[in-house]
């Protein structure tokens, strides 16, 4: 239930509504009433009391009157008969008295005083006392009795305690005898003693039936007397009826209240009240009614003139709208066909307002003829589905001008069941002509969209694609390899290098390196399916991806034919162009996460291999391969802490003099004294050293050191006249080579560097060649190491102009038994000796090679047979000892 709670001004609103006024003007009015008329009862209910009141006082006071003069009266008449007889006696006092008295009990005595001084009395008995009193010495009674000796008159007073006890009133007459003159003269005093309990008995004061409270005040009957001598005194104070009692001489004030106060409650009280209240109802329900109706009717009235309001503010937004977005409004009555256009309408149709245009076809007629057809059946589909109406058409002007019209409309029926199709209509002709101006815009942005996306591709293509070759990139791989989400994964990988091609590059120019390029192109492409990609990745890298699944054997296959395919010579221009390539492959495990990326660099490992291993060879990837780089890995530390704590050093193997056997020279072959492992040959840690980039390092300690032990021979006495030593390819290139050797004691004639001829094949360096000369420059000499195993020509190496050419222990070892293999070295031998080249052989390990080169004219000799590579202590020892020629 909600409890009715008002704000101060909700309070104020509902207090000023008419009808809460009338009501509360009604109530006021009733309440008013009500109280008036209870006033009203309780007036006439209090002047009744006192009505009452009035009316019984009335009662005792003339009662009390009544018996007070009756008393008086008989006195009276008394004092008559005494001022007729003066000299009356006790005797005839007491009859005449007793007559007058006798049926009267309420006097209870009379006395007479002639001369002021009691000598009569009735009754004697009781009264004896009495009987002497002289007035004029009694200050009790001197004062009442010379008052009415002085007035004349009779004097009441009291109620006074009389001597015979009780209380009584006193009435004291003035006796005057009438002298024989005829004047008078005071005979005495005539008293009368009334008894007080007996008179107001009499008077009804007592009476059980009274029922008002009396008092009554004015003793000695003088009305100014406020002394209460009868009654309560507090009555006087209690509003009460107040009346006098008239005493033959003086008055008593006598007052009168209802027993037991006055009552301010009428008895009907309630009646009235209700009465009063059923009066109220009866004038306040109907007005609470009709107040309420009124209420009522000015809120909806109220509510009426608010609608109306917003009606009219309506309006005028409808209006002002309609003028400022000049829309047009008409109206078709479907029943009688009548059109109603306003202004607007005829302005958008360019129809003069004279002119008529309440017909149907007042609008048709204006529409284009091209849009006609479409605008009526648009229309009349809306009139007949009774649904909204939309169109779009143009119409044609005066002028001949054309305007694009859009009309909305929907069908209704009026309060008197009529049908109509009202609606709007308004120009978008700028609208349309924006539309199309952006839909050409649209257009045009579009072709230059699709010339850009061509661009884009074009330029994406180019990103991907190597532009000699036309194979797709590097970058075009990494993608292929990294899209985890691409619906086909290659199964295996293979990486090709061409071998020497940096040689063509260098010496038949660029055009024919990219020719190369172009023809390994073709030939990979010639060996791959139509689902496996080509890609040249680098200078003269390619890779092959495969994708579907082949065995071992096929990718051995593939790489096999691929390699004999590169092997035929290429022409171009004059020249017959030869090169080969390296494999590495590796096949997909498609467990791993990165497995295309990780494709790639197996095949780089295998790839390397390849080359290390020789060639023009192809290698797959494994996990012993990948286990001997971990290892690699682990000496390649190794290595570089070698270093650095200096654990390489040379072995000295000697060189003889084919002839005379005479040591001639030792080569400085590097060794590597590993703290756990012992003495290394280069076998262990060469390969790894020039992966490294440390060769070049370790050629110069080897240098170095070797240098000072051929110092310490000299020293010794031991003749050593030559020292070898290896050089790297990179040492060669080493621009610095020449400054670090300045700081070397080198005596010229007494040092070669040896050089393997592989070195001539890839490489044709400036560098190299400057070096050369440098080095001739200093008295070192040059010899090719190895001679025989590479496939340099015999020309460009004779170009160099070497001091001694070595051949390889290959080509030695087969002699004894091959008669070819005799005669290839025999002829190596002619050539050298033909250019002035000494011939030096390595690998001699017999006494029957050593034979066999003497007799072929080889120059020097170096090989097991003599001696194996020894530190230079042994070696200190091994010449002094002379053992070779032991063993010789
Ligand atoms: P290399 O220059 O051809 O050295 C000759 C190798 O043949 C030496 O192996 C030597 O011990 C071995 N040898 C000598 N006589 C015979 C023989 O009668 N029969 C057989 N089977 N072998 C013989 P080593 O010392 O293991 O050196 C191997 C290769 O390491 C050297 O071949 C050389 O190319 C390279 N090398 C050695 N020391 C250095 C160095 O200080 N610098 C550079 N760059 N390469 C070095
Ligand atoms: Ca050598
Ligand atoms: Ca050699």
């Amino acid at each position: 239930m909600r409890i009715p709670f008002f704000s101060r001004s909700e309070a104020g609103f509902i207090l000023s509504r008419p009808s809460v006024i009338a009501v509360g003007i009604a109530l006021a009015v009733t309440v008013v009433t009500g109280i008036f008329a209870e006033e009203q009862n309780r007036a006439v209910h209090r002047q009744s009391a006192r009505a009452a009141v009035s009316e019984q006082l009335g009662l005792v006071r003339a009662r009390l009157e009544g018996n007070i003069n009756s008393n008086l009266q008989l006195i009276r008449g008394l004092v008559a008969v005494i001022a007729t007889q003066p000299d009356i006696d006790q005797e005839q006092f007491g009859r005449i008295a007793g007559n007058l008295l006798g049926n009267q009990p309420q006097v209870r005595n009379v006395a007479a005083a002639p001369g002021l001084v009691v000598s009569l009395m009735y009754p004697i008995e009781g009264n004896e006392k009495a009987i002497g009193l002289d007035y004029r010495k009694n200050d009790q009674q001197r004062e009442a009795a010379l008052r009415a000796v002085g007035t004349g008159q009779m004097v009441l007073a009291g109620p006074v305690d009389l001597l015979q006890g009780g209380q009584g009133f006193i009435g004291r007459f003035p006796v005057f005898v009438e002298n024989p003159d005829g004047t008078d003269r005071l005979w005495g005093l005539v008293s009368a003693v009334v008894d007080v309990e007996r008179l107001y008995a009499d008077s009804g004061l007592y009476d059980p039936n009274l029922s008002v409270d009396i008092a009554i005040s004015g003793r000695d009957a003088a009305a100014s007397d406020t002394t209460v001598f009868f009654g309560r005194p507090e009555i006087f104070a209690d509003d009460p009826v107040v009346s006098e009692v008239s005493l033959p001489a003086g008055r008593w004030r006598i007052s009168a209240v209802p027993r037991g106060g006055w009552s301010d409650m009428p008895e009907n009280v309630w009646v009235v009240r209700l009465v009063i209240l059923a009066g109220g109802l009866l004038v306040i329900v109907p007005i609470l009614i009709a107040g309420q109706l009124y209420d009522q009717r000015r809120t909806h009235i109220k509510e009426m003139r608010l609608r109306q309001d917003e009606m009219e503010r309506l309006s005028q937004r409808l209006k002002l709208a309609l003028d400022t977005s000049k829309i047009g409004i008409w109206e078709f009555n479907l029943d009688t066909n009548v059109l109603t256009w306003d202004s607007r309408m005829r302005e958008l149709y360019d129809i003069p307002e004279s002119a008529e245009a309440s017909q149907y076809r007042s609008w048709s007629e204006c529409l284009h003829p091209d849009d006609r057809e479409q605008a009526e059946r648009e229309y009349w589909a809306a009139v007949e589905t009774g649904g909204m109406y939309h169109s779009e058409f143009r119409v044609i002007l005066t002028d001949g001008s054309i305007r694009w019209i859009r009309a909305i409309g929907a069908v209704h029926n009026d309060v008197r069941g009529q049908r109509y199709i009202v609606g709007v209509n308004w120009d978008v002709s700028s609208d349309i002509q924006l539309k199309t101006r952006l839909m050409t815009a649209k257009q045009n942005a579009e072709v230059r969209n699709r010339e850009l996306e061509d661009a884009r591709s074009q330029m994406e293509h180019n990103s991907l694609h190597d532009s000699l070759t036309g194979l797709p990139n590097r970058r075009f791989v990494d993608q292929q390899l990294l899209d985890r989400g691409a619906e086909k994964a290659p199964t295996a990988l293979l990486h090709i290098d061409l071998d020497r091609f940096k040689h063509i590059n260098d010496t038949l120019g660029h055009a024919a390196g990219d020719a190369m390029l172009v023809h390994a192109a073709s030939v990979l492409k010639a060996n791959t399916g139509a689902d496996d990609f080509v890609a040249r990745i680098g200078g003269d890298e390619f890779v092959i991806a495969v994708m579907e699944p082949m065995s071992q054997c096929d990718l051995s296959a593939l790489a096999g034919r691929i390699i004999e395919e590169m092997r035929h010579p290429v022409p171009f221009e004059n020249h017959e162009c030869r090169f080969g390539v390296s494999i590495g492959i590796a096949k997909a495990d498609r467990c791993l996460e990165d497995f295309g990326q990780r494709m790639l660099i197996d095949a780089d490992i295998a790839l390397y291999r390849a080359k290390s291993n020789g060639r023009n060879r192809f290698e797959f990837f494994s996990d012993t391969l990948k286990a001997e780089i971990v290892r690699n890995k682990q000496v390649a530390d190794d290595i570089l802490s070698g270093l650095e704590r200096q654990e390489f050093l040379p072995y000295f193997q000697p060189q003889f003099d084919a002839r005379t056997l005479k040591i001639v020279g030792v080569e400085a072959l590097a060794r590597w004294a590993h703290p756990d492992k012992g003495v290394l040959t280069p076998d262990v840690f060469l390969k790894i050293a020039d992966e490294l980039n440390v060769v070049p390092l370790i050629d110069r300690t080897i240098l170095e050191q070797a240098l000072w032990q051929k110092m310490r021979w000299d020293a010794v006495g031991i003749s050593i006249p030559r020292l070898s030593v290896n050089v790297s390819a990179g040492r060669l290139h080493d621009t610095d080579l020449m400054s670090s050797l300045d700081g070397l004691s080198i005596e010229p004639g007494t040092v070669s560097f040896e050089l393997l001829e592989s070195i001539f094949l890839d490489e044709g360096d400036e560098t190299i060649t400057a070096n050369f000369e440098r080095l001739r420059d200093k008295g070192i000499d040059i010899e090719i190491d190895d001679f025989g195993t590479g496939y340099a020509s015999i020309v460009s190496l004779i170009h160099l102009n070497p001091a001694r050419l070595k051949i390889d222990r290959q080509l030695i070892t087969p002699i004894v038994h091959s008669e070819s293999q005799r005669r290839l070295v025999a002829s190596i031998i002619d050539i050298g000796q033909s250019l002035g080249i000494k011939v030096v052989a390595e690998g001699v390990e017999t006494m029957e090679h050593v034979a066999i080169l003497r007799d072929l004219g080889c120059d020097k000799l170096q090989g097991y047979a003599f001696a194996a590579p020894m530190s230079s202590a042994e070696l200190i020892q091994f010449v002094r000892e002379e053992r070779w020629r032991k063993v010789a």
